[in-house]
């Protein structure tokens, strides 16, 4: 049999093989374009009904950390919309297939986070085609790194918070009129919440306002029966990083520093994701579950 996420390894030598070098492509990235690939559980991810009959709708679902959960999600059981930019269709198109291959009702959504009528339609368009909503998974965001503060612009620190932590309110304040008890809220933040690096100050400002954005609505909605965790990611290979979210110096070492002494693939998150949305998590919340290759943590 070939591997799967449960075959016994050694995490330290696991995706040994997969050794990005230097490369640049223009913003948002495609996982299309990405060299080598990234993992995202296609040959690997098996489900066992976690998540069966559920209906997600994830943000940022076309590459990288949210493909892999949708990928994921889709062999659980459940159905998934997804959204991202457009000009990401090409990546789009091809997860809605494997979703579709794995017997998921799927939905491709596509629009801009920044824009708050696209997060509100997002919202109602997800409901519709899948007929209802009981996960939210704010994923999708935006990482440039800017080596001095003066060269953050103030267009740039307006789309970082538009992206990270705006639509993130709009899309969670749809949502929760169609939310019923047992339904879960997961939103995507990073080890930059509590170690912020000096070339990004904008983005781990966004990461860390997720944070106390959780834990916050985690107390609110308890009592009604709906959960709300994050998950922090460390460092992960997915198009984000290549598209300016690094120096490229630092492609080549990317995750060296971690105890672990590499980079994670997105299909290392995906089980975190699972294990948040379904019901055997179901006493935990307010959580921030970080998945990061062994760096303390608060
Ligand atoms: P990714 O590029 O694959 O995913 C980010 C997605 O965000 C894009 O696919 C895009 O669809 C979406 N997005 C960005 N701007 C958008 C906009 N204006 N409108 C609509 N969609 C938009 O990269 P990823 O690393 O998988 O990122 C997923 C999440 O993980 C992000 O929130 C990121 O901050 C977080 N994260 C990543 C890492 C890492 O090392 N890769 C580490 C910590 C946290
Ligand atoms: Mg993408």
């Amino acid at each position: 049999m070939s591997r799967d996420q449960y075959t016994f390894t050694n995490p330290a030598e696991l995706y040994a093989h997969i050794e990005p070098q230097k490369q640049h492509m223009p913003e948002p990235g495609l996982d299309a374009d990405l060299a080598p690939k990234a993992d995202l559980g296609e040959e690997t991810y098996r489900g066992s009904g976690r998540l069966q009959g559920r209906k997600a709708l994830i943000t940022g679902g076309d590459s990288g950390i949210g493909a892999a959960t949708a990928i994921a999600f889709a062999r659980e059981g459940a159905d998934v919309a997804i959204s991202y930019l457009p000009e990401e269709e090409e990546d789009a198109s091809r997860i809605a297939g494997i979703l579709r291959d794995a017997g998921a009702n799927v939905a491709t959504l596509p629009g801009d986070l920044r824009d708050p009528a696209y997060c509100r339609s997002l919202v109602t368009d997800a409901v519709e085609a899948l007929g209802g909503l009981d996960i939210l998974v704010n994923n999708g965001g935006k990482q440039i790194y800017q080596e001095s503060l003066t060269d953050i612009t103030d267009e740039q620190f307006d789309d970082t918070f538009k992206t990270n932590v705006y639509a993130m309110f709009w899309i969670t304040k749809a949502a929760l009129p169609h939310l019923t008890p047992g339904s879960t809220i997961i939103n995507t933040t990073s080890i930059q919440a509590y170690s912020p690096s000096g070339i990004l100050v904008d983005y781990a400002s966004t990461k860390a306002t997720i944070n106390a954005f959780t834990k916050g609505l985690a107390e609110q909605l308890a009592p009604k029966g709906i959960r709300v965790n994050s998950v922090a990611p460390g460092p992960i290979w997915t198009p984000l990083q290549p598209s300016d979210g690094q120096p490229q110096e630092k492609i080549d070492s990317f995750g060296e520093d971690t105890p672990l002494g590499r980079m994670g693939q997105p299909a290392e998150l995906a089980p975190a994701y699972v294990f948040l949305a379904s019901a055997e998590s179901s006493y935990v919340i307010g959580e921030t579950l970080n998945v990061n290759g062994g760096m303390p943590t608060p």
